[in-house]
């Protein structure tokens, strides 16, 4: 299903929206949005079928899809998605980080559900092709950004069992502020014993809804438990991560350690604060954590600082983890926050850039 031989560039039909938000109402609603709430005025949207490959590639008013009720995606599942952020800088420029990691991401994604590829070409070609109608979009106050949210679906209308003839790829950009009001307060985290999110061989390492839809029930079960956030072991009583974001420790010596698996999903927020931490001279190991080595390490001191990161909170510090029978209550150090800040700098161009993440989307 590979397409990447198809590099020919999209040309994107642009239908402008007949009643685009004014600047004021623009203004209004960029001024305090909740994530995930407010949407800009268009969308990307690019058909594939079996016959044709990519093609039709659209940038059309915001509006609602019309599915036919048998599009397999909505009895089978098979979606993948994407998250990525577009920031201001000072001068006004907008600039997206790492853009072609998210694309092979979602060529992987698309491998595991038996979705066709996107090239990663058209993949940030289909978020230029956004900001250009929709730049006025990107907010310019502290921490805010435009999230842009790639996905990917079977429209196809058939119940039979396989992979879809027809595909349909959007794109849709969502203004965001600060993930957590207040700054990143540290989380609680809630062990989940019933339920895993994934498995050995399974679709844990693709980003695609049914994951999500597994971790609602013990992410309902963690706000129950009063926990802001849910943590899965896997078979073997090793940590996964959380519903969607990926867990780092801090070790006494400055060594990082996370999670290395197969059914865990590789965060390019957890890959970039990694290399940060290499740059700073710290070591980093990729490696299966026990639950037992987590929580001996927080008993002797060992462990002096654990935190979870992902796009859209870039860096939330643990402060306890919960269990059935227990409450380990987190060491707090100042590495995960250094990074989100240098992190951060390099993301609103505030730092020198100096491993070329920055993709600038407006030019
Ligand atoms: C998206 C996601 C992450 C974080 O990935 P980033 O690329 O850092 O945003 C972690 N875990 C899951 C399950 C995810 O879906």
């Amino acid at each position: 299903m590979t397409s990447d031989t198809a590099l020919a560039s999209l040309e994107f039909a642009v239908t402008p929206h007949p009643s685009a938000a004014t600047a004021a109402e623009r203004d209004r609603l960029l001024a305090d949005p909740v994530f995930g709430t407010v949407f800009t005025d268009h969308m990307v949207q690019i058909t594939w079928t079996e016959g044709e490959g990519w093609h039709d590639a659209l940038v059309q008013p915001y509006a609602p899809l019309s599915l036919d009720p048998a599009a397999a995606v909505l009895h089978y599942g098979q979606e993948i998605f994407e998250g990525i952020k577009a920031y201001r800088h000072a001068d006004g420029s907008i600039h997206t980080f790492r853009p072609d990691q998210n694309a092979r991401r979602m060529q992987r994604s698309a491998h595991r559900l038996a979705l066709p590829e996107l090239p990663v070409e058209h993949f940030v070609q289909s978020l230029r092709a956004l900001i250009a109608v929709d730049g006025a979009w990107v907010p310019s106050g502290a921490d805010q950004s435009l999230y842009l949210r790639p996905f990917m679906f079977a429209s196809e209308p058939f119940l039979g069992v396989r992979p879809a003839h027809e595909v349909s790829y959007l794109v849709i950009a969502s203004p965001v502020g600060a993930y957590f009001k207040g700054g990143a307060k540290p989380v609680s985290i809630w062990l989940s014993e019933e339920y895993a999110r994934a498995g050995k061989g399974g679709t844990g390492a693709a980003k695609t809804g049914g994951n999500y839809a597994a971790s609602l029930l013990p992410q309902a079960e963690a706000y129950g438990q009063g926990c802001d956030q849910v943590v899965f072991l896997d078979n073997e009583r090793n940590v996964e991560e959380l519903g969607g974001m990926n867990i780092v420790f801090v070790r006494r010596d400055g060594t990082l350690v996370t999670p290395a698996s197969d059914s865990i999903l590789e965060g390019i927020t957890r890959a970039s604060l990694l290399q940060l931490a290499r740059d700073r001279g710290h070591a980093v190991e990729q490696r299966p954590v026990s639950l037992d080595e987590w929580r001996a390490g927080v008993a002797s001191g060992d462990i002096v600082e654990a935190f979870a990161c992902g796009t859209a909170a870039v860096v939330a510090p643990i402060g306890a983890l919960k269990g059935h029978d227990f409450t380990d209550q987190q060491p707090l150090g100042e590495l995960a926050l250094s990074l989100r800040e240098e992190l951060t700098d390099i993301q609103y161009g505030r730092r020198e850039d100096r491993h070329g993440w920055l993709v600038r989307l407006d030019a």
